[in-house]
């Protein structure tokens, strides 16, 4: 099979897996235990944090938060800084329409719960404009959320551009960066954000840890209490999984700089192939700003997840894997304007590490025969 789906998941790098080995068959200690390997596991979990830290250009260890993926990152900054503001007139949050779930769910419960939020517009590429945010602003605004790259289309916001206008309005901004991590160069002082969101696993680490930045001084009410990770966030650290993440970013670091424009031009070589057998396709998403390994893809007329039952050797998506399986057209592809019809008609192709020139031809010729072949509906 090959596999086309780096932005649902990734494989875990060997170099990930052999440095987080030990820490479930020999160094399984609890860092909160007393004794010498519970100091010993305190010591690795540090050593983690510390390259997070740096990864993220962060300032202080205590910055960084451990946590089971971005979306409990997501919840926690959201829910944490909502619920923590020492003004009770602050009760208002700024997002956009084509976040991740985790995020639109998260801002739904508070609207259910009182708190105003404002969903700011995205043009047809998807891109957020910053003059709308600072529009959206009001004296109770407490955060703006926006995600730095999507997952479907690929389109990166202009994140340092929102920031500059948070700051001026003394307002809280996270960004969802779990897609974005992968492919650009992040600095969170660089960027101005408050709170960011990363997630192991669509960098070539385990699924179920991510890790949460909060910048020193930020309100935020953990979501239950316990003493681990700074009273942030309680429950016994998955410290294997603390060690891949940090693995995963020191990798990244090395090797972001030559992946991302081998990453482009394969992605670039399969768009042109696929256009050419398909004329009558387009692509989603921003021309200029989007991720190297984005793909999405309407096919006018076809119904996608067919074609994906037609294509058993190749592993590619409708939408996004956490909104596929689900009747309801992507909430994304609606935003940037997509009727339903072309909606259903869009398929993400995803590309990684692994990705060589030779599965871009198979699975050129693949779609492109495939959908040539379909007699149309009806
Ligand atoms: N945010 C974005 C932008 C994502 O793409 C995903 C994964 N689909 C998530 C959050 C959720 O990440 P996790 O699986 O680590 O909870």
């Amino acid at each position: 099979v090959v596999y086309l789906d780096y932005q649902a998941t990734t494989p875990v790098d060997q170099r990930v897996l052999d440095a987080m080995l030990p820490f479930l068959t020999q160094q399984y200690a609890n860092p909160s235990s007393p004794h010498q390997p519970g100091r010993r596991a305190a010591s690795a979990l540090r050593a983690a944090r510390r390259q997070v830290k740096t990864s993220l250009g962060a300032e202080h260890d205590t910055e960084i938060v451990f946590t089971s993926g971005a979306t409990e990152a997501n919840h926690l900054a959201i829910l944490g800084t909502a619920t923590a503001s020492p003004r009770p007139d602050a009760d208002h949050i700024i997002t956009t329409p084509i976040e991740h779930q985790s995020v639109l769910a998260t801002c739904d419960h508070l609207s259910r719960a009182g708190y105003s939020v404002t969903t700011v517009p995205v043009d047809h590429h998807g891109r957020v404009n910053p003059a709308d945010v600072a529009v959206a602003i009001t004296p109770h605004t407490v955060l703006v959320s926006v995600m730095y790259a999507n997952n479907e289309i690929g389109t990166i916001q202009p994140i340092a551009d929102i920031a500059a206008i948070t700051r001026r309005h003394n307002v809280l901004l996270h960004t969802d960066a779990a897609q974005a991590i992968g492919a650009l160069d992040i600095d969170v002082n660089r960027l101005g954000v408050d709170l960011l969101t990363i997630s192991a696993h669509k960098i070539y680490g385990p699924k179920g840890i991510g890790a949460l930045y909060i910048r020193r001084g930020t309100p935020l009410r953990p979501q239950y209490a316990g003493s681990q990770e700074h009273g942030f966030r309680a429950g016994t650290i998955n410290l294997p999984g603390t060690i891949a993440l940090a693995e995963a970013l020191r990798i990244l670091a090395t090797e972001r700089e030559h992946e991302t424009p081998r990453i482009a031009q394969l992605r670039d070589s399969l768009a042109d192939r696929l256009l050419a057998a398909l004329p009558h396709a387009h692509i989603n998403g921003s021309p200029e700003h989007r991720l190297p390994g984005n793909l999405s893809l309407t096919i006018p007329g076809i119904d996608a997840a067919d074609l994906i039952d037609a294509l058993p050797d190749l592993a590619i998506s409708n939408g996004s894997a956490c909104a596929s399986g689900h009747a309801k057209p992507s909430h994304v592809l609606a935003a940037i304007g997509l009727p339903d019809s072309d909606a259903r008609a869009t398929i993400r192709l995803s590309l990684g590490r692994e990705t060589r020139e030779s599965d871009i031809e198979h699975a050129a010729h693949r779609i492109g025969s495939s959908v040539a072949t379909t007699p149309p509906p009806g």
